[in-house]
């Protein structure tokens, strides 16, 4: 109810995590809703495709129990029955080796014999800094109290803290996790990963895009709808949007969520605050391109994931084996892998076409891991590239000051308000956070009438 004591529709623009959490949220408190969404199908990164039997969670394919507000989703979308644990064996390759270790299990990185046992006091100094500072590094935070660790790259921080076999062999593949390298990467991202693969994990049966396909089902979600601007007006705002053959619709509401990456808002946006755009255009999303294999016998490996240090190969980042991430990815006795690189490879592929993808990533495993190579070759039943122009984000060192910055310095009385995986750690339940602050700031506004007359 508006303070005038009406209902009016707030438009949700985006239908990733962020945008549906935010839709549901709202529509929870009794608010009419509308998400319009330009692809024929909701769930943006945390979307799965089939195909003659394999399941391929598009982007988002990892998740951790502490993901606190996801698992509260999943709870109130009365969904936890399509949920397990998971096997969380991480791999790093080394000499030709596979060091398997726990996720959960710090001791595992020392029994696993990655590392000589002369880096055992860099384990200590990083399980200290993690007890110091890991309830800065928490999924449902602006990055506020993380900025202030923010101050070197993950490659300063292991030459001062840890040693060379640290950097080489455990900051270097952790880093391909975000697609990245050490020496431009902000040490912030890597302390995260760390208490992230130190946690069980959870999945969905058979597809990841479980949870965004529930929430879909329950909001009227336009596909196909490609909004083109949105501003404010006086007592709400207005929407256009277009849908191919159909003459431009244009929509008003009490209030907008804009879901989308950054550079998009901003350019969908242009009356928001010249800062707020400026910042919105300058998100340093990467790219990735990453390629599935569906082989008819499993390889003998029980890793969810295989990282590559670069010493092992410069461009191929990680290796996962999605059937065993948890079941349901792959048929009955055969096997889904998916080999992803890191970015500076994706910006000199992004013009080749799918064909040769799949070409040069086989001759990349057969430099890499030629048995893997020989078994995908032989057992080779499907190939499929996925490529995404705006990935992750490449944070490097005072970045999360800045968004600290960006964050606090929002209108929370806006009538359109942000949010994305931008504004916080890029990830699925960071991004689903957002969604709800952005649905408590607009429940304000049309609740209270607290609107600001300024500029968002
Ligand atoms: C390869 C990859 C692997 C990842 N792995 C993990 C992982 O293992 N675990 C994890 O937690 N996170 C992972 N992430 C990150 C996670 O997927 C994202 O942070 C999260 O899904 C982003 O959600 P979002 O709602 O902010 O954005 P999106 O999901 O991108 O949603 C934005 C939506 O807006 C739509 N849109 C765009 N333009 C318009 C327009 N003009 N009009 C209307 N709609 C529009 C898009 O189609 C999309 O549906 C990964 C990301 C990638 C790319």
């Amino acid at each position: 109810m508006n303070a005038t004591g009406t209902k009016e529709p707030i438009i949700v623009i985006g239908a990733g995590i962020a945008g549906m959490t935010a839709a549901f949220r709202l529509q929870q408190d009794g608010h009419p809703v509308r998400v319009l969404e330009a692809e024929d199908r909701a769930g943006g990164r945390m979307r799965t495709v089939e195909r003659r039997g394999y399941h391929m969670d598009l982007a988002a394919i990892l998740l951790i129990e502490n993901y606190t507000q996801m698992r509260a989703l999943v709870r109130d979308l009365g969904i936890e029955g399509t949920t397990q644990r998971t096997n969380n064996v991480v791999g790093i390759r080394r000499g030709g080796r596979i060091h398997r270790m726990r996720a959960n299990r710090p001791t595992d990185l020392k029994r696993s014999g990655l590392l000589p046992w002369s880096s055992l006091p860099a384990m200590l100094r990083l399980q200290a800094d993690l007890g110091k500072y890991g309830s800065r590094l928490r999924w449902d935070s602006d990055m506020g109290e993380a900025a202030a660790l923010d101050t070197e790259t993950a490659a300063a921080y292991a030459e001062r803290r840890l040693d060379a076999e640290f950097r080489d062999w455990v900051v270097d593949p952790m880093s391909a996790m975000f697609f990245n390298s050490p020496p431009d990467l902000s040490v912030v991202n890597f302390l995260f990963s760390m208490p992230a693969v130190n946690a069980e994990w959870f999945n969905f049966h058979d597809r990841v895009d479980t949870l965004t396909t529930a929430l879909a089902a329950r909001l009227p979600v336009e596909t196909r709808a490609e909004v083109t601007q949105v501003e404010e007006v006086p007592d709400g705002v207005r929407v256009h949007w277009r849908r191919e053959g159909e003459p431009e619709h244009t929509e008003e509401a009490a209030a907008a969520v804009v879901a989308l990456p950054g550079p998009v808002a901003a350019r969908l946006c242009p009356g928001l605050a010249p800062a707020t755009l400026d910042y919105l255009a300058n998100v340093p999303y990467v790219p990735d391109i990453h390629v599935y294999f569906g082989v008819d016998r499993r390889p003998d490996e029980t890793a969810t994931c295989v990282l590559f240090p670069q010493r092992e190969h410069p461009d191929l980042g990680v290796v996962t084996f999605n059937h065993n991430f948890a079941p349901g990815r792959a048929p009955q006795g055969h096997a889904l892998l998916t080999s992803y690189y890191r970015y500076p490879w994706a910006m000199r592929h992004w013009e080749a076409d799918d064909e040769k993808v799949v070409e040069l990533t086989h001759e990349v495993h057969r430099q890499a891991w030629p048995e893997l190579a020989r078994h995908i070759e032989a057992h080779q039943d499907m190939a499929y590239v996925q490529r995404w122009k705006n990935a992750v984000i490449l944070r490097k060192p005072g970045d999360y000051a800045r968004l600290r910055d960006f964050n606090r310095g929002l209108d929370p009385h806006c009538r359109i308000q942000l949010a994305g995986d931008y504004l916080a750690f890029s990830a699925t339940n960071s991004s689903l956070v957002t969604g709800e602050r952005a649905a408590e700031r607009v429940r304000d506004i049309v609740t209270t009438g607290a609107v600001s007359a300024g500029r968002g």
